[in-house]
């Protein structure tokens, strides 16, 4: 996920730009970049790794002359951040520019063919193959570049938001989107701002044209705007006005960004499967560890490291490998693996949970392991960050910025990659049939219009947040790879609302925590459909006859359990080893609306930092 921002008009073009990354800068932050046109039609690109701020330095000696510009604000998905690979990029004879926010999928084979056919590439990312396609198009068919863009946007895919300018066609602006969004604002003097969302806008006009999914559009000075979908229809835009305020707009209408993370899940675990799952063909791609796979399965064992939610994304990694791919797993606080001389031989694989990246015990658990020399991979959110670095290779969840200090999105994703990857080597160590593969993976595939549907149902929690907002202590229970989901639910109750939570496998209730029940404490039970479904019940059984307030999550249509406990919250028909993907999503919204509803400061709770790298 990145900011992407555009003018054309008569003004100044560098400054509006520049607000507008600042505007921006919360979408991403390793690198920025500018293109301008300057009065005798020079295509000047400026670009640095750092913040917008870097930038601004950055271009203070420059010409920075121009009405027609784009620019980016990135955060990495293919290619660490440094001065190269920042947008905007050139095509190869430096007459277009292109700057991107998205994943393009197959832009390795496009990046081979265009090779073939005399292309040289800068950098590592799947933009520059774009912008290539593009010129590549354009020089072989002659045609202008709205029609090569449209052509090229017909051979990639995955998601894109682009601003393209040309040193052929000066005084044009073009733009396209699919998967990440892109606004157009209307100017008072026949000008128009563009940008990933209207905060860049607002200040300079209210009047916008939202772009639909696979439209291009042509931009021009004192000129209507001209959209046609790829498909080459004509659309006719339709202009909204805009009611939101800027503090709205940035968290995209949401109170709080946690609640907005909360509901990109749909689209952050559809983007850490981008291009990796292929049901229609039966394969799993992580480009990122291919050279590691043998490795992987002759390894002793995996030993998992991480610290709070990324430790719990490892345990629910240990189900997935253990019961997938027959590998013997464990899972370790970084904090105490790194500290108790732990045996560690050349056979053993240690992978690295982290959404920043930087976690300072995660780290230094992966320094010693080296050293024993294990092979160490990584699962990060952030491109280029230390474990990135350090590890010997890693996945990339590619969940976005998370801002929330409470992690929510970049839990799901963390998931999501350890599920291909356990489904991955399952199919190369063959521990699960052909059929079954194709099975899991169609079901994965449905995993975010399923995470869709279940964002939908707010009101029952918002009625279960209003009846507990005060209890003082809560307890959640799951059983099996559902265990982690109650350690996760209450760790994210804990964090953000202040109340004592605790998380338990649902079967160690009768060896002390039972105690704790009377007609006060509200017990939440992770109680989906499976293999143990009737031992849950049991548990629950026991918790109602003393008086237990029980929170059940539950498979959509469950008649059953609606008869023994309090409330009930319905989660969509999946895999039994799916359901984490989709039962934490409820308990992270229950933890939401209690917060707010004790006046929690939601996005940085007291004492918590983002990324913790202290030890
Ligand atoms: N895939 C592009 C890159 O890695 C754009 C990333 C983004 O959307 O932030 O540079």
């Amino acid at each position: 996920m990145c900011g992407i921002v555009a003018y054309i008009g008569q003004k100044n073009a560098c400054p509006i730009l520049i607000n507008g990354l600042k505007r921006l800068e919360y979408r991403g932050y390793d690198s920025a970049g500018i293109a301008l046109f300057d009065s005798e039609q020079n295509l000047n690109v400026y670009k640095t790794k750092g913040k917008v701020s870097d930038l601004e330095n950055f271009i203070k000696d420059k010409n920075t002359e121009g009405k027609i510009g784009i620019a980016h604000t990135r955060w990495a998905t293919h290619g660490e951040p440094n001065d190269v690979n920042a947008h905007p990029h050139y095509s190869q004879s430096k007459d277009i520019a292109l700057i991107h926010n998205g994943i393009i999928e197959n832009y390795a084979p496009l990046r081979k063919e265009l090779e073939k056919r005399g292309f040289t590439f800068q950098s590592h990312t799947d933009t520059e193959v774009l912008v290539n396609l593009i010129e590549d198009i354009q020089q072989n068919e002659k045609v202008d570049l709205f029609e090569a863009v449209r052509i090229a946007l017909n051979q990639v895919v995955g998601a894109y938001a682009i601003a393209i300018i040309s040193k052929k066609e000066p005084y044009t602006l073009i733009v396209a989107r699919k998967g990440s969004p892109l606004v157009i604002g209307i100017g008072k003097e026949g000008d128009y701002y563009i940008a990933s969302d209207a905060t860049p806008i607002i200040e300079h006009t209210r009047k916008v044209v939202y772009l639909d999914e696979e439209e291009i559009a042509l931009v021009q000075r004192n000129t209507d705007i001209c959209i046609k979908t790829i498909k080459n229809e004509e659309k006719t835009p339709y202009v909204h006005e805009l009611e939101m305020n800027l503090q709205e707009l940035e968290k995209g209408g949401f109170n709080h960004f946690m609640l907005k993370e909360i509901y990109e899940q749909a689209s952050s675990i559809r983007d850490s499967m981008r291009g990796r799952l292929h049901p229609e063909t039966d394969t799993i791609s992580l480009g990122g560890i291919s050279d590691y796979e043998q490795k992987i399965l002759r390894a002793d064992r995996i030993i998992i490291v991480g610290c709070g939610t990324s430790w719990h994304a490892g345990l629910v990694g240990e189900y997935l490998l253990e019961e997938l791919a027959r590998i013997h797993v464990e899972v370790e606080y970084a904090s105490e693996f790194r500290y108790r001389n732990p045996i560690i031989s050349e056979r053993d694989v240690v992978i690295a949970i982290s959404q920043s990246g930087e976690t300072a015990d995660t780290l230094a658990a992966i320094r010693l392991a080296k050293e024993k020399g294990a092979t160490i991979l990584g699962i990060c959110n952030v491109v280029g960050s230390s474990i990135a670095r350090e590890t010997h290779a890693g996945v990339y969840t590619h969940a976005g910025p998370e801002i929330g200090v409470a992690s929510t999105k970049a839990f799901t994703a963390q998931v999501t990659v350890l599920t291909l990857l356990a489904l991955r080597l399952a199919q190369l160590k063959a521990s699960i049939t052909k059929s079954r593969f194709k099975e899991l993976a169609i079901e994965l595939e449905s995993i975010p219009e399923k995470v869709k549907q279940l964002l939908k149902n707010d009101e029952q929690i918002i009625k279960i947040a209003e009846r507990f907002k005060d209890t003082r202590n809560a307890i959640y229970l799951g059983r099996g790879i559902n265990f982690p989901i109650a350690l996760e639910g209450a760790l994210k109750l804990k964090e953000i609302s202040y109340i004592h939570a605790e998380g338990y496998p649902a079967a160690e209730m009768k060896h002390g925590p039972i105690a704790l029940i009377d007609e006060e404490m509200p017990v939440v039970v992770v109680a989906t459909s499976q293999r143990i479904y009737e031992k849950v019940i049991s548990n629950i059984q026991e918790i109602k006859s003393r008086k237990g307030k029980v929170i059940a999550i539950v498979t959509e249509g469950n008649q059953q359990i609606k008869d023994i406990v309090d409330y009930i919250i319905e989660i969509p028909c999946t895999e039994e080893l799916f359901v984490p993907l989709l039962a934490t999503i409820p308990l992270q919204k229950m933890s939401y609306h209690i917060a707010v509803m004790r006046g929690c400061n939601v996005d940085q709770p007291r004492n918590l930092a983002k990324s913790v790298t202290v030890e």
